[in-house]
């Protein structure tokens, strides 16, 4: 078993929500993709036995991953990644490869940090910041 969906199980658990089998099988088809995937290809495979399931459904589910920080939403593509080590409660910026599509985790804490200051000065109440790149992974320009 991935270890996502352990993390899933124990997070779960833990805050006493339940996991449920739309809520599994979206975790698993993204824990299982290379590239982010948009909610339209979730939907045309996260239904039973990989059969395609209702939007809402899926939708729904991936509200409840996003928020529970298992399944990271990267706006410019709308598309939705898991996350590469579940359970972090620190900011991460998404770097989307140009070639292979694939996304990059960064930490960027003390970006983050310098951007809630600002907003804090302008007395502006943040709730969501959304840092997102866009160029060549590292494998891709040594392949180049
Ligand atoms: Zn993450
Ligand atoms: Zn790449």
């Amino acid at each position: 078993m991935h270890d996502l969906i352990r993390q899933a199980e124990a997070l779960c658990q833990r805050s006493g929500m339940a996991f449920t089998a739309p809520r599994r099988r979206v975790l698993e088809i993204l824990a299982a993709s290379e590239t982010p995937m948009k909610a339209y290809d979730l939907i045309s495979k996260a239904g039973e036995g990989g059969q395609a399931t209702k939007p809402p459904t899926v939708y729904r589910a991936l509200d409840f991953l996003c928020q529970l920080g298992l399944v990271h939403r990267i706006e410019q593509d709308a598309t939705f990644v898991a996350c590469n080590h579940a359970g972090h409660s620190h900011p991460m910026a998404l770097f989307v490869c140009n070639t292979c599509l694939k996304a990059t985790e960064v930490a960027y804490d003390e970006v983050a940090h310098i951007l809630e200051k600002a907003a804090e000065v302008q007395g502006f109440h943040l709730t969501r910041l959304v840092v997102e790149g866009r160029g060549q992974c590292q494998e891709c320009a040594l392949a180049a």
